[in-house]
């Protein structure tokens, strides 16, 4: 493949009065257009064959790494595959057309669609009511504590401006609390990586009349199921505040637990990762509030209409598609692969917390600490063998943390694709150390100068000359 194809620009490729395309024959005539509606200068565009240009744009497209390219193992993003038929159903022309402002009596299928998902995820968490407005997890969050801060206003509690969040606990989380006016407290976690309950009950006695609510993500960021939740849920509802429940990623929880049987009064889920809606690039998603009854008077407008329609057609195609009996074994496969990755590499892997996860657990890096290869270093090469990165740094809890979430989707075989390399990665630390510090050696272009390129991103291209762009025959 002639590699100079792959990235330039389609200017470079320009010939003049070359042409990809035909009108038909003008059948109405010359308009005269008014001298000072004309350009006086041609439009810089570029002048190429077809062929070029659908070389051009396809070569384009295979840089990008996705689902249906390779594992993507994520953690806490849920990169599950993304059924076709979701898109199908999502593009029916029916709903595809739909303006929000049609007369009520054409929109019934669409309002059916909404009922129907509702009623389905109050099935699957044990809620009384949800609201589809959010359009993304962290829009959730803020919509459950707009709720939640409303509930108490209405009872004339207004001192309730504190929210607890637990340390191991995703950054919206606090900052959705702070959008919402509230203040944010944190508490612990023990070295097992659950919510350091000595430290709530601390928090609890000191500042119970001030507590509106507790946010806890379970499992959590470390992928642990929090098992003391009917203690701290007793807690924080004896001095008067609402339990919070970020379900995000609800997979490792679809078959085996409900958030609403927990005792939590308020919750949201990413439709866009529990039930699989391409993701990624910045949306879009959707992020419905399940709330306990009593708690739907409270919920506030956040977006107009339905927020998100499509993501919500494609959650319920998904629904669907699964049926009441095959969504139990989502919790228990995405289980299963977690625990089956993290048992084949916790001799070479530094596993800070070790026993059963959920859906995703956390590496601190390589075992070897002598070989001076890092996280960073272990994401960039996993490039080179065409896998995406796990999530790295986050949670903060670890100096080197590597999150892993291989998602239920995943045959045994590429599970075991992915240990091999992952095994061959340490190896390479070991023998090679340089190799891997200085990875990725595969890809388009290498390692970039993070903070450089977010500080002063360099966002034009410098055009080759037209001769370098097209003179192969001397290379
Ligand atoms: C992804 C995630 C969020 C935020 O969701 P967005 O849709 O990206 O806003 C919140 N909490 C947890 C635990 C998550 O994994």
């Amino acid at each position: 493949m002639n590699n100079r194809l792959y990235g330039n620009l389609i200017f470079e490729w320009s010939q003049e009065g070359r042409q990809g395309y035909s009108l038909p024959k003008n059948r109405f005539g010359n308009y005269e257009i008014p001298d000072a509606l004309r350009r006086q200068e041609d439009a810089q565009l570029p002048e190429c064959d077809e062929m070029t240009v659908v070389r051009h744009y396809t070569n384009l497209s295979a840089n990008n790494f996705g689902v249906d390219n390779g594992f993507y193992p994520l953690g806490s993003c849920t990169m599950k595959y993304n059924p076709k038929i979701n898109e199908e159903v999502a593009a029916l022309p029916p709903f595809q057309n739909l303006h929000p402002l049609q007369p009520a009596e054409t929109t019934r299928g669409a309002e059916a669609v909404c009922t129907m998902l509702c009623r389905s995820l109050c099935e699957l968490t044990g809620m009384h009511a949800f609201t589809l407005k959010p359009y993304a997890g962290a829009h959730g969050e803020l919509t459950g504590l707009m709720v939640i801060r409303k509930y108490h206003e209405h009872r004339g509690d207004d001192a309730r401006r504190l929210v607890i969040v637990p340390d191991s606990a995703h950054g919206t989380n606090p900052a959705s609390a702070a959008v919402c006016g509230l203040e944010i407290v944190e508490v612990k976690s023990t070295a097992e990586g659950l919510v350091d309950l000595d430290d709530l009950i601390q928090l609890v006695k000191s500042e119970g009349p001030r507590i509106a609510a507790m946010m806890m993500t379970n499992p959590n960021t470390l992928g642990l199921f929090e098992r003391q939740i009917p203690e701290i849920e007793k807690l924080i509802h004896e001095v008067g505040g609402l339990m919070y429940y970020d379900g995000a990623n609800l997979n490792p929880m679809l078959g085996a637990a409900r958030p609403g049987d927990m005792g939590f009064d308020v919750m949201h889920i990413n439709l866009h990762k529990t039930f699989s809606t391409p993701h990624g690039g910045g949306g879009p998603g959707a992020g419905p509030v399940g709330v306990r009854e009593g708690l739907e008077a409270f919920f506030p407008t956040v977006s107009p209409y339905h927020g998100n329609f499509a993501v919500a057609m494609r959650a319920l195609a998904y629904i669907l598609s699964l049926g009441r009996e095959n969504v139990k074994m989502v919790g228990p496969l995405a289980t299963l692969n977690a625990n089956y990755i993290k048992e084949c590499l916790k001799d070479v892997y530094e596993l800070p917390i070790d026993g059963l996860c959920k859906h995703e657990f956390v590496f601190d890096g390589l075992k070897d600490k002598s070989t001076g290869v890092t996280t960073m270093d272990v994401a960039k090469r996993l490039l080179d063998y065409g896998y995406h990165a796990p999530t790295i740094y986050f949670p903060l809890l670890f100096h080197e943390s590597l999150m892993i979430e291989p998602t239920e989707n995943e045959s045994k075989e590429t599970l075991d694709g992915f240990i091999a390399v992952m095994r061959q990665i340490a190896e390479e630390a070991k023998a090679q150390p340089e190799t891997v510090k200085s990875a990725p050696h595969h890809t388009p272009i290498s390692r970039v100068d993070d903070v450089l390129a977010a500080k002063h991103p360099i966002t034009t291209y410098r055009q080759l000359l037209a001769d370098d762009a097209t003179s192969s025959c001397d290379e």
